[in-house]
């Protein structure tokens, strides 16, 4: 984590860095994920209860709510904890105006004002931003305003609907003349520094993924100079024999061309390993590379052993992490290194070290 943490400040050395521990730390627990992002100058996410943790927990650097708040009921939290909010959409400023009248906020109250600059999903369009900026100013409560957008297709510079520099024109067309701080850049964005260079205004960037080890896209987290953090690892269980013609597993999916052994691992998707992967996907046993064979059970999947005669029960087998990237398992089973992070079951036991 530290590591990943030392890379996006290497590729965006001129700016402050967000850890953006949102989904419980992509998955890796939040408590773990803010001692491994102790170094950042603040930490990102969506969810008030974990944000309120992080404080217990003792963290008193800035905290961003990505979203925001959800409610006027979140309004006296933010202030309560000094948290840091995103603004995008009226009915926000809305809120903390009826709040601002009736006295509710001690102190002052930074935020982060959002522009959609293409995305659609949040954010004040730019003709829209210079006025939504002035009903913040106006606010006396408010302090510091971060000026902030998000990019649809940062991993790929040239993409041919919103290529990451037309967002960048709306955004500086829509802030021209407002007083930063700038924040736009997630992992994919940061990766995109050296290229665009002062063209990427940011006093702030948002690292996500790339701080878990896994790559936004574009190259391979290796190429980026990642190091994965979450390792998912089991075991063999079982051995089972198996002629041609004879099929595994449920639907009985997997049929056999020839003689072969199927190790039976101790993880399903009830851990979080993806019930899509098709046979194929690649797994680790003994530090050998092999493939998943048949469907993937709620406790169990099937592995290939042709190639590993030694292979035991006890056998260690990874599924994803230290010599097998999150991101190729991903690939395989039609998804993203993110969501198999994310999806990582409460049941799963979590060794550090
Ligand atoms: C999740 C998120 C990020 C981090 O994105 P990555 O692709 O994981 O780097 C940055 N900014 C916002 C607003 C987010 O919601």
């Amino acid at each position: 984590m530290q590591h990943n943490l030392a890379r996006a400040r290497a590729c965006a050395p001129q700016a402050r860095v967000w850890g953006i521990l949102k989904a419980n730390g992509y998955g890796h627990g939040l408590e773990r994920a803010m001692r491994g992002f102790a170094d950042a100058d603040g930490l990102g996410l969506i969810e008030f209860d974990n944000a309120v943790r992080l404080r217990e927990l003792g963290w008193r650097k800035p905290i961003l709510m990505l979203e925001g708040f959800f409610g006027p009921e979140d309004i006296e939290t933010m202030a309560r904890h000094r948290l840091n909010g995103a603004v995008h959409c009226d009915e926000q400023i809305a809120w903390l105006e009826q709040a601002g009248a009736a006295a509710q906020i001690d102190g002052k109250l930074d935020l982060h004002l959002k522009m959609n600059t293409g995305m659609n999903r949040l954010g004040f369009k730019p003709e829209a931003f210079a006025k939504a900026h002035a009903r913040l100013r106006a606010l006396p409560f408010v302090g510091e305003i971060t000026l902030m957008t998000h990019f649809a297709n940062a991993d790929e510079a040239a993409h041919p609907r919103l290529p990451i520099r037309e967002q960048i024109r709306r955004f500086d067309a829509g802030a021209a003349g407002l007083p930063g701080p700038f924040s736009l850049s997630n992992s994919a964005g940061i990766f995109q520094q050296s290229e665009l260079g002062a063209a990427l205004r940011n006093d702030w960037v948002r690292p996500g993924i790339m701080l878990y080890g896994g790559t936004p896209g574009g190259k391979t987290a290796e190429a980026f100079g990642l190091l994965p953090t979450m390792t998912l690892a089991s075991e063999i269980i079982g051995i089972q024999q198996i002629e041609a013609g004879e099929s595994v597993g449920y639907g009985s999916r997997f049929q056999a061309e020839g003689a072969m052994r199927i190790g039976v691992v101790a993880c399903g998707y009830a851990d979080g390993y993806p019930r899509h992967a098709p046979a194929g996907t690649p797994v680790l046993v003994d530090g050998v590379l092999t493939r998943l064979v048949g469907r993937v059970s709620m406790d169990m999947i099937t592995v290939d052993l042709s190639a590993l005669p030694q292979a035991r029960v006890g056998s260690g087998v990874t599924l994803w992490g230290k010599g097998l990237p999150i991101d190729d398992v991903a690939d395989a089973a039609g998804t993203i290194g993110y969501e198999l992070m994310c999806a990582l079951a409460p049941r799963v036991p979590v060794l550090e070290g």
